[in-house]
């Protein structure tokens, strides 16, 4: 099995951690930021030194591709350079890094190969700036309208636009560049888990079938709010005691379901939210993910069915937007399952908890993902790390992927 090198891998992470280093052990990059940029320049230069020819579409996502020895459609393999605000030096940069590794690792040794090799970086896939996440690749699928997406405001600068800011980092390119099927024979992308299940199990790569499906929901405990001092308790519709009631309800009725459901309660609401006031009305979401959609569909039967009032409150219940479960190509991850059983890397078969572009660019092209261990399962802070060793192996089980696909 072909490997690619340990040293040159290193090299790579130290340099890209410099784009927005804060200074302690993690970086800040938002999308289309001058550090981003930065980011973009030096992928750019490296990829144009191996030999590739580089290009971006009207979203600012970059293609650079080295060519194949067939007229074949191109295998494509990237993830994202922008970070949250104090991110790690892994979530994104590290799917771009392998796939540039994998690419110079091809060249470098002079591996013949039919199709063309794309290593795309998709535009603000973090969503930390401009909402939404996973903006780019999310048009290109057809799920956001560009138009609106260009008035997204950055929240770092009021008024400013992804459309000035696209404009103004001068990689508003030719929409004719954007992926596309009769472009592209399979998409992978390489990223740290971000959870900690791999590290628990004792795995060192992750083979992802897909992305799970989840479900939000919002609920409006209505009370009345009334006089801290002056209400004694009996007389009092507390809206924050029975969203509290509505919580507990909600996990013990979810706790009953299969264990590898995830739920959580990540924000909420109350007015007048003034320490002398009983709040008057809550409000909380309800996030749930799991992969089998049956299960997502007991957890609607029992919020729908749960009680209507608590501790003399009302609720009323809304459904936010649900998301099915993404499968990723199978024969794909079946190619990844042999690579990194060739390698002997001990690998499990999961899926993705968290959004990825490749759960939107898998309606288009046929597309699976590679996990690497997140140390501790920490993931968008500064703690983020995976060892040198386990991206090393992470490449090498994409580029042992990439030649394997090459041959079909
Ligand atoms: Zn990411």
């Amino acid at each position: 099995m072909i490997t690619c090198d340990k040293t040159r891998m290193e090299e790579k992470i130290k340099t890209f951690s410099r784009f927005g280093d804060t200074g302690h052990g993690g970086s800040t990059r938002l999308s289309l930021s001058p550090e981003a940029l930065e980011a973009r320049k030096e992928f750019i230069r490296r990829m144009e030194a191996l030999g590739a020819s580089v290009v971006w579409d009207d979203l600012a996502n970059l293609y650079a591709t080295i060519p194949g020895s067939e007229n074949l459609p191109a295998i494509v393999s990237g993830s994202h350079l922008d970070s949250v605000r104090q991110g790690g030096n892994y979530d994104g940069v590290l799917g771009v890094l392998s796939a540039m590794e994998m690419a110079e690792t091809i060249v470098k040794n002079q591996i013949p190969h039919r199709h063309p090799i794309t290593v795309a970086v998709w535009t603000n896939e973090e969503g930390a700036r401009f909402e939404p996440a996973m903006m780019c690749s999310g048009i290109i699928c057809g799920k956001f309208s560009k138009e609106e997406m260009m008035n997204s405001e950055a929240k770092d600068i009021p008024g400013y636009t992804f459309g000035q800011a696209l404009k103004e980092s001068g990689f508003a390119g030719d929409e004719g560049n954007r992926i596309s099927p009769d472009r592209c024979a399979a998409l992978i992308e390489l990223h740290a888990e971000q959870g900690p299940v791999l590290e628990a199990e004792k795995k060192e790569i992750g083979i992802v079938e897909g992305v799970v499906g989840m479900v939000n929901y919002e609920f409006t405990f209505t009370g009345q709010a009334d006089h801290a001092g002056t209400t004694p308790m009996p007389y009092r519709k507390d809206a924050l005691y029975a969203a509290a009631q509505g919580i507990l309800y909600l996990h013990r009725e979810l706790d009953q379901l299969d264990p590898s459901l995830v739920y959580t309660t990540g924000k909420i609401s109350a007015i007048p939210n003034i320490h002398t006031v009983i709040p008057g009305e809550v409000k909380i979401t309800l996030d749930a993910r799991h992969r089998d959609m049956a299960v997502l569909d007991q957890v609607v039967e029992i919020i729908e069915h749960m009680p209507k009032e608590f501790a003399g409150c009302s609720v009323k219940t809304e459904k936010a937007w649900a998301r099915t479960t993404v499968q990723f190509a199978p024969w794909l991850v079946d190619i990844i399952e042999k690579s990194a059983a060739k390698a002997g890397y001990p690998a499990k078969r999961m899926y993705s908890g968290a959004g990825h572009d490749a759960q939107y660019l898998c309606e288009m092209v046929p597309t699976t993902m590679i996990f690497v261990p997140s140390e501790g399962g920490h993931s968008h802070c500064e703690l983020e790390h995976t060892s040198l060793q386990q991206c090393v192996q992470g490449v090498n089980v994409l580029l042992d992927a990439v030649l394997e696909i090459d041959k079909k």
